[in-house]
């Protein structure tokens, strides 16, 4: 392939790129500071001191008490320990569990798992915004159900759920809530103790740490054990040696998301605003997937009839731009995905699907050289489609008739 003239990364949903400093805050706990944190020398207590450092930066900008964070090795971790273990440990309360139709793999995959072992998941249907209402939620509890899953900004159409409205009904049923916030952390405003959440999921590689680094906040009190078994590492709730530099990376970019909160995410909502603004007005037959204004900053989803996702990807990529389809971690398979379905999407539709997410480093410039590439390719890939060629066809027959 020729090399395009700009490389525009456009898939901050996926993972984001380390920031340097981050990169400046691991390097010690590589090098200098190797020990085991539960070694009792000193090289072993210079790492424990880390973790302990790094967990209280985390738990000040999320309002936790410190203890009740929990690093674990990515957000996929924490979302099966939250599931499968609150549902163990409740099991004599019931063993049923509510969600959503618009959550990330991790949660629905781990609810099939809890199917076959005789639990019982009911998937909420959400409008088609993506947005779950908070009375179905209530019409869907029972007497035996544990616990609600709920993804707070969604990873493929961006729609912030209304967490706090679900929580509250959660509350008054006396129904355990976890929330998946591993995309909201960084772009939302998040304190766990008003929020009065009960677990909440996170992972360092959406907030530009590495991936491989993620935490699981469990309300004090709440009934668990440790997903992995070994030693007594994090108060015996997740055994395994911690990983000190990846620990420090992620305090370190939460510290960097929230020192400029304000700033990013209103450079970030401007420019996807301006995206979205000028994809809908100059390229026909195209929809805004997710909701309009209730969504991550970042992220922008559209829908282009007559055109195949995966070739709008491909002559992206020729172009230097780097973005996801309509099925981002179902890569390999062609059904659409079950996000899509669920905002009420016919299939067709569904595959003609591109996400842009956009992070720290997009500039307008990018946005705008995207949106001119943009009209090229569809205009280009629509005179390909016989599709599309029936369209034209049909509606030069209706005008003739008039
Ligand atoms: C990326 C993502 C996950 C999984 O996190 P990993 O750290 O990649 O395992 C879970 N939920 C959402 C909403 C995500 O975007």
């Amino acid at each position: 392939m020729s090399h395009p003239a700009r490389t525009v990364y456009l898939d901050n949903a996926a993972t984001t790129a380390v920031a340097p400093e981050v990169i400046e805050e691991m390097l010690p706990y590589f090098s200098r500071y190797y020990g085991n944190p539960s070694a009792l020398y000193e090289l072993g207590q210079q790492a424990r001191n880390a973790i302990t450092d790094a967990r209280e930066r985390i738990a000040a900008h999320l309002g936790a008490n410190p203890p009740d964070l929990y690093f674990t090795s990515c957000g996929t971790e924490s979302i099966n320990w939250a599931l499968k273990e609150t549902m163990f440990a409740y099991s004599q309360n019931g063993r049923h569990l509510i969600t959503t139709s618009v959550e990330h793999h991790a949660t629905t995959h781990s609810c099939d798992w809890l199917k076959k072992r005789g639990y019982e998941v009911t998937y909420l249907p959400v409008d088609q915004y993506g947005m779950v209402d908070p009375a179905q939620f209530e019409a869907a509890i029972r007497p035996d159900t544990v616990l609600a899953s709920i993804i707070y900004g969604n990873n493929e159409i961006g729609t912030i759920q209304p967490l706090e409205q679900l929580i509250d009904v959660a509350r008054r049923h006396g129904v355990l809530l976890h929330a998946d916030a591993v995309q909201a952390l960084g772009n939302l405003r998040i304190d766990v103790t008003k929020l009065d959440v009960d677990l909440l999921s996170a992972s360092g590689h959406k907030f530009y740490a590495p991936k491989g680094v993620g935490f699981l906040y469990i309300k004090k009190g709440l009934r668990t054990r440790s997903f992995l078994d070994g030693g007594a590492q994090e108060r015996k709730r997740r055994a395994g040696t911690e990983n000190v530099p990846y620990i420090m990376g992620m305090a370190k970019a939460l510290d960097l998301c929230m020192a400029n909160f304000d700033e990013r995410v209103t450079r970030e909502t401007v420019l996807r605003d301006h995206l979205i603004k000028r994809v809908l007005a100059e390229v026909e037959h195209c929809r805004l997937n997710g909701h309009r204004s209730l969504r991550l900053p970042g992220n922008a989803n559209f829908s282009f009839e007559f055109i195949e996702g995966e070739s709008l990807l491909l002559s992206l990529e020729q172009r230097g731009i780097m973005a996801s389809s309509g099925s981002a971690c179902a890569s390999g398979s062609l059904d659409p995905s079950h996000v899509l379905l669920a905002i009420g999407l016919p299939h067709e539709i569904a595959h003609g699907s591109l996400r842009l997410t956009l992070g720290r480093d997009t500039s307008r410039a990018d946005i705008d050289y995207t949106v001119e590439a943009l009209k090229e390719i569809v205009a280009h890939l629509r005179q390909m489609s016989p599709l599309y060629e029936d369209f034209v066809a049909g509606k030069k027959q209706l005008s003739a008739r008039k």
